[in-house]
């Protein structure tokens, strides 16, 4: 038997065969093309390109309804990247020059922009890499006519270095069903991993060195815990421990479907409220079927990174307006929390030029980008000022470094007030104003901070990177980043304090929230509120239903005198696995 680790991207448990591919790449042969075949040359690149195109169209067709709108995104983006000028005509230029066949170029040419992109250390550049891969791979595909997919795939289990996300749909288009993924590639926030979280294919990523792995004819993958497992050639007492293991999953599957319509209270009565994370588009009929309380946190930057300009005071009042009403269509007046602009570090604008800094992190980004430029950020808070007038609407802050910035933002606020009056536009005089907390002087001074604020909100995923000083996108300082760090949760637990003390309402809307051993510990320093991504909530809710607050008490002592982060999970692990054992409630 043999063991590989990685990360968990999609849950299941998996017994089953591997697919090793060990192919990366279509395999292309390098010819001479006449001068006077150059531009049929030129126009069978085109319709590669066309084809390409078309494609994608159709399986953006096919999987409208199927998946939700914001991963079928990753579709649009592959048809502009399509159309990119620059890339076609680099192309066309070096078809002319090095008097080639179409293939080699395309591959000559996206191989340029790949190892541009690839040292660029920021994350969203590795994955433009990935996304120029994967469409001049379909190029080439087309050129190549490369296409019959290998039927023995079906019902496999795919070991392989790196698949991109055409590949991954193609397989799905040709009626092949995976029964897993396991990759060699890295990358929990890339558009492989979202659509196979969308396909629901149980993947574990970050194996390492698969190719050295003794792979036999049978393996276990296991991704049902933040750590995935593989469990190379298992004997038959591993076998069987694992069938029952897929069992109580399949049941456990079951009862958090059934939970869905009941009400978050743990076993003594409290009421926990659980909160969506979206981005600038909201999907519906996916939210009312999670049953929320409302929106914690609605990340404006994604409406502004699908804009091409700034959208002005006009626009962004329809855009809150309209989330506001689709969203209470299905599920009342709930309260929907608007985060400000929130840009800069790993997320830009394609129509605004930052600044060049050393430290894009700990430089001009969030609060301190929309203070430096008041004009922009008026009009959007006057766009949610009048949204709000007849929506239960808040506003939120991210990235607050001091009181003067909060004082400096309420002027703005009263300024926005006074204009809006003067313009004789309707809105909503005494709006809720509250204020991440991502920013390690927030937890020092939160009794103050309270003081000038409706609400906290605590975003774990930058209050990690700041108190760690740890980049959160760094793959070499991944180990470190970890918002299970004993200091992270005592952070956690001061913000808590304090807002009880102040009588503030105090939630968590970071990737934490949405995990179950940090829903434990969250509930634990005293937390109701918690706020994620849609897909989490169900098996949140199901989590909670097992919880009785009385016994968290001792895991709060334990947790706060914790020295480590082994130790921190070692409790919480302890208590998840007591509670999961609590039958169907
Ligand atoms: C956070 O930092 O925890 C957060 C929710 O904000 P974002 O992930 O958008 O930076
Ligand atoms: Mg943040």
């Amino acid at each position: 038997m043999g063991v590989v680790i990685g990360k968990s991207i999609f849950p299941g448990i998996i017994i089953g065969k591997p697919y090793i591919e060990k192919k990366k790449k279509i395999d292309i042969e390098n010819y001479r093309i006449s001068l006077e075949k150059i531009d049929e040359e030129i126009e069978r690149f085109l319709e590669a390109v066309q084809k390409a195109k078309n494609d994608i169209k159709q399986i953006k067709n096919n999987l409208e309804g199927k998946i939700n709108k914001e991963d079928l995104q990753i579709l649009t983006v592959h048809i502009m990247m399509l159309d990119d000028p620059q890339f076609i005509t680099d192309i066309k230029k070096g078809i002319k020059k090095d008097q080639s066949n179409a293939e080699s170029i395309v591959r000559k040419v996206s191989n340029k922009y790949i190892e541009m992109f690839e040292k660029i250390a920021d994350p969203i550049y590795k994955q433009r890499a990935l996304d120029i891969k994967d469409i001049s791979e379909r190029i080439i595909m087309n050129l190549t006519s490369e296409e019959e997919v290998d039927l023995n795939l079906n019902g496999r289990i795919l070991v392989i270095r790196e698949l991109l996300p055409s590949e991954l749909l193609k397989l799905y288009y040709s009626g092949i069903k995976l029964s897993g993924i396991i990759m060699e590639y890295m990358g929990e926030t890339s558009h492989t991993a979202i659509l196979a979280k969308a396909l629901e294919i149980p993947t574990l990523m970050g194996g390492n060195d698969l190719f050295s792995v003794d792979w036999g004819d049978q393996i276990i993958l296991d991704t049902t815990s933040m750590e995935g497992k593989v469990i190379t050639n298992p004997d038959i007492k591993t076998l069987n421990r694992y069938d029952e293991e897929k069992n109580k999953y399949r049941k456990k599957i079951k009862e958090i479907d059934e939970s869905i319509n009941k009400e978050t209270v743990t076993l003594d009565n409290e009421r926990i409220f659980l909160h969506l994370n979206i981005g600038g588009r909201l999907d519906i009929t996916q939210v009312s079927k999670k049953n929320p309380d409302g929106i914690g946190l609605l990340r404006t930057e994604l409406i502004y990174m699908d804009a091409i300009e700034f959208p002005d005071e006009e626009k962004q009042r329809k855009i809150y307006e309209n989330i506001a009403k689709e969203f209470e269509e299905s599920q009342s007046k709930k309260p929907i929390v608007i985060r400000t602009l929130d840009i800069g570090a790993d997320k830009k604008l394609s129509y605004y030029k930052m600044v060049d800094e050393e430290n894009p992190s700990l430089g001009c980004r969030g609060m301190r980008l929309t203070l430096s430029n008041k004009g922009l950020f008026k009009n959007q808070i006057k766009g949610i000022l009048r949204a709000a007038k007849n929506h239960n609407i808040k506003m939120m802050y991210p990235m607050i470094t001091n009181l003067k910035e909060i004082r400096e933002a309420k002027e703005l606020v009263e300024e926005c007030k006074k204009e809006l009056l003067e313009e004789k536009k309707e809105f909503k005089h005494d709006i809720e104003i509250g204020m991440m907390v991502e920013v390690p002087s927030n937890v020092l001074l939160a009794e103050i901070f309270a003081d000038y604020v409706d609400f906290f909100s605590i975003g774990t995923n930058d209050l990690t990177q700041y108190i760690l000083a740890t980049d959160r996108y760094s793959p070499i300082a991944e180990k470190l980043y970890d918002c299970y760090d004993p200091a992270v949760i005592r952070a956690i637990n001061l913000v808590a304090q304090a807002g009880i003390q102040k009588n503030k309402k105090v939630s968590v809307c970071g990737e934490m929230a949405g995990e179950n051993q940090a829903v434990i510990a969250l509930l634990s320093l005293g937390i109701r509120d918690l706020s994620m991504a849609p897909a989490y909530i169900p098996k949140v809710r199901n989590l909670i239903r097992k919880i009785n607050i009385s016994e968290l008490s001792e895991i709060k002592i334990a947790l706060l005198n914790a020295s480590d982060s082994a130790e921190v999970k070692m409790i919480l692990n302890e208590y998840l696995n007591r509670v999961e054992g609590r039958g169907k409630l």
